[in-house]
């Protein structure tokens, strides 16, 4: 049995060693994009932009099976059939797709956005060119003036980051209060007290036009206010990307396995930040984070091995993995999936744990400083009674 999975990343590396793990005898192709070695992405904040580490530092250790770096262009679900860049096709039995996200950008219409993009002073801090690029100019201007666009996890490390390397960030977020949706407001508000003493904020504000100057950058905000800065780095999240049919932005959507949901049987599953996934009784939904891929790619590769008749029923896949961020000398902790809970409890208020329901079903956990409550409390996710100890 042939099986080729796209995106050698988190889930597309787990997928692969899991299938490895199975002693079934299944020939595996992992594939990444051309002229790429496989890397952990979440140290092209933590380790490339910072000059902690080198790029070579972050490749991810080998998988077990054959690595292409050979972009796929297409899939052909029905004949299998996966297109390569090299112009070269491949057939397979089954495909698990692991192709990850790629990063939001600023909206076309925001004037001179194009001009700083070409001219390096804007830009996303999603790969380990975007990492280069902050870190090159970043040696080149120390310590720097860095505008932050957006105020989610990744915005809120980095900043972290280039403060204690002497750096002076100014965060620039369209919500009044940044990461509500994602981590619920309690977590968003005590983030936004750690933030608040260390930068100049402009909440709830809009970019509505950027000027690129020689050595610096201007951006122009919504109701009037400019921030100054030699760069500006947008963090305003994710969107799926996958070879087509699934190009657009909308992602793969899954069924409880991991299967591709408009066909069940024909041997294709999406993982990690490609998958839109559908919770029980409730709506469609997307994680991006390290763990929970990794989680995905097992669980994927599990389902795969069932419906060959290898092993047994993994079971509906809940999110359940851990995420975590330094900020200001604090860690902020969550497990699961916040955003699907529409309640949220407090469970502790210092250390800070909030606890998201969907109904009477907790199903994550946010807060900060609580990694051994969060440890007690993860038992008791996507059950609907309380587990008593
Ligand atoms: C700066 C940054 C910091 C982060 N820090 C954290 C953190 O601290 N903790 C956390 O939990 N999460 C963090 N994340 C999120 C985390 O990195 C992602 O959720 C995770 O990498 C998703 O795994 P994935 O396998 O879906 O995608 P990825 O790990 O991005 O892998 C996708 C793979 O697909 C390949 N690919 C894509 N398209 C094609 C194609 N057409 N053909 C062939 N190959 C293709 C890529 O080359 C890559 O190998 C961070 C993200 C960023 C950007």
């Amino acid at each position: 049995m042939k099986v080729g999975i796209i995106g050698a990343g988190a889930a597309g590396t787990s997928a692969a060693k899991t299938l490895q793990a199975s002693r079934v005898d299944i020939e595996v192709d992992l594939f990444t994009r051309s002229g790429e070695q496989p890397y952990n992405r979440t140290l092209v904040n933590k380790g490339v932009a910072i000059g902690l580490l080198e790029p070579v530092q972050t490749a991810l250790p080998a998988a077990g099976v054959e690595t292409i770096a050979d972009t796929v262009r297409g899939i052909d679900p029905r004949s299998r059939d996966v297109h390569l860049d090299s112009g070269q096709s491949r057939t397979y039995d089954a495909l698990i797709i692991a192709s990850g996200s790629r990063p939001w950008t600023l909206d076309e219409t925001i004037l001179g956005r194009d001009q700083a993009l070409s001219a390096g002073r804007l830009t996303a801090l999603h790969s380990i060119a975007d990492a280069i690029r902050v870190r090159d100019l970043l040696a080149t201007t120390h310590p720097a003036r860095v505008l932050m666009l957006g105020g989610g996890l990744v915005a809120s490390e980095t900043a972290s980051l280039l403060t204690d390397a002497g750096h002076d960030v100014a965060l620039i977020t369209r919500s009044l209060l940044p990461g509500a949706r994602a981590l619920g407001e309690e977590t968003a508000r005590s983030l936004l007290n750690l933030h608040l003493p260390q930068h100049a904020a402009y909440l709830g504000r809009t970019p509505t036009a950027i000027r690129t100057h020689a050595d610096r950058i201007t951006v122009v905000l919504d109701d009037g206010p400019r921030a100054e800065g030699d760069l500006a780095i947008v963090a305003h999240g994710t969107v799926p990307t996958a070879p087509a049919p699934w190009s657009g932005p909308e992602g793969i959507a899954v069924d409880s396995r991991m299967r591709l949901m408009v066909a069940p049987r024909q041997r294709i599953y999406a993982a990690g930040g490609v998958a839109v996934h559908h919770y029980p009784r409730h709506g469609s939904y997307r994680v991006d984070h390290w763990d929970d891929s990794v989680a995905q790619g097992i669980h994927a590769a599990r389902t795969l091995l069932h419906d060959v008749g290898q092993a047994d029923d993994p079971g509906i896949y809940l999110p359940s993995s851990a995420f975590s961020a330094r900020i200001h000398g604090h860690t902020l902790t969550g497990v699961g999936h916040p955003a699907l809970g529409t309640s949220t409890r407090l469970v502790s208020t210092d250390p800070l744990l909030t606890a998201h329901y969907l109904g009477d079903i907790p199903v994550a956990l946010t807060g900060i400083d609580a990694a051994s409550l969060v440890r007690d409390w993860i038992p008791r996710l996507h059950q609907r009674a309380p587990i008593r100890s």
